[in-house]
């Protein structure tokens, strides 16, 4: 039907070589890496083999150019990234804390990642699109929240389907506003992929079995239910629950697992794949991406992963 389209923040990441708390002090770091959640769900979702294509903004810097260079390697189409000739390229320092909280300073609103809009570029894009990805962490930012509610209605009246990572950020501030959207998108989504108490916030009802009846009451097709290392399970309305063990790694750099689950997830279920096959190459996906340091670097190709899936243990 036409490519899967991610919106919103198109990012570097640098990452504190040391544990510690924040930044008030000179530290090594390391970066930058390609990031921003939507592009590593769509870099997953194109390296995969799933036509995927993203849009967003960048500055024209180095770190727009190493973050359009690695999406378009790896095969999305990048048309409708903008590239800003006055803001440079959205950042976010990280750093890990001994209990494995992460302290962040990002430049996101007040950057190129926040400054784009609907364009020929993007309004040809959505002209064939299949398939919508939003991030729930894009709906504070004004330009994505135009952006995808103008693309909605044009994908869905085509055929097309959402998808909707509630992804939400505890540093989002969750107005009246952005609430009603968080609600519209769940009300519109076909799949839903929340990990942790995204999932009752989606349905508005505590309890991982009353959350799921209600949200596939209201229509959502399918939810793709994250728990880290402790696995995944699909719910839809027609079959038995799926649950897919995790993989069993060592894990380096958690940033990125539930965005390369999903793009895996997206991709393989739009190339035809059944639920039990496309859950096992998204855990694949979201496992190896946190055996390497950098939220994009563990995305893997349909040959990688089926490598990594015939070498690797899953947890019992
Ligand atoms: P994030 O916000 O950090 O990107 P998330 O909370 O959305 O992640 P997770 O549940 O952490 O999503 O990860 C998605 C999937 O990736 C898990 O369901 C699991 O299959 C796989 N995964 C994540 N972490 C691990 C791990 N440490 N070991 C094995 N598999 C993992």
């Amino acid at each position: 039907l036409g490519p899967t389209v991610a919106v919103g923040e198109i990012l570097v990441e640098i990452m504190a070589t040391s544990v510690g708390d924040g930044f008030c002090e000179p530290i090594a770091l390391v970066g930058p890496y390609p990031s921003g959640a939507p592009a590593i769900f769509i870099d997953q979702c194109a390296r995969i083999g799933g036509a995927a294509a993203m849009i967003g903004a960048v500055g024209s810097d180095d770190f727009g150019r190493l973050n359009v260079g690695r999406l378009a390697a790896d095969g999305a189409d990048v048309s409708a990234i903008r590239v800003d000739p006055d803001y440079p390229t959205g950042s976010a320092f990280v750093r890990y804390r001994a209990g494995g909280s992460r302290d962040f300073v990002y430049n996101i609103a007040t950057s190129a990642a926040a400054r784009f809009g609907w364009s020929a570029e993007v309004e040809a894009l959505v002209g064939r699109a299949g398939h919508l990805h939003v991030m729930g962490s894009a709906l504070s930012m004004k330009s994505a929240v135009e952006v995808i509610e103008r693309a909605l209605p044009i994908v869905k009246a085509r055929g097309g389907t959402l998808s909707l990572d509630p992804n939400l950020r505890k540093e989002i501030v969750y107005d009246a506003a952005t609430e009603r959207r968080f609600r519209d998108l769940v009300a519109a989504a076909d799949l839903i992929l929340p990990s942790g108490d995204e999932l009752a916030r989606a349905a508005g009802v505590d309890g991982e079995a009353a959350a799921v009846a209600r949200l596939l009451e209201t229509g959502v097709k399918e939810i793709a239910l994250k728990r880290g290392a402790a696995g995944a399970t699909v719910f839809t309305r027609h079959t038995p629950p799926v649950f897919a063990p995790a993989f069993q790694v060592e894990e380096v750099d958690p940033t990125g697992a539930g965005d390369c689950f999903g793009g895996a997830y997206v991709a393989c279920r739009r190339l035809g794949m059944g639920i039990e096959a496309a859950l096992t190459y998204a855990s694949a996906a979201g496992a190896r991406n946190v055996t390497r340091r950098g939220p994009m670097e563990g995305a893997g190709s349909r040959a990688e992963l089926d490598a990594f899936i015939a070498e690797t243990a899953r947890h019992a």
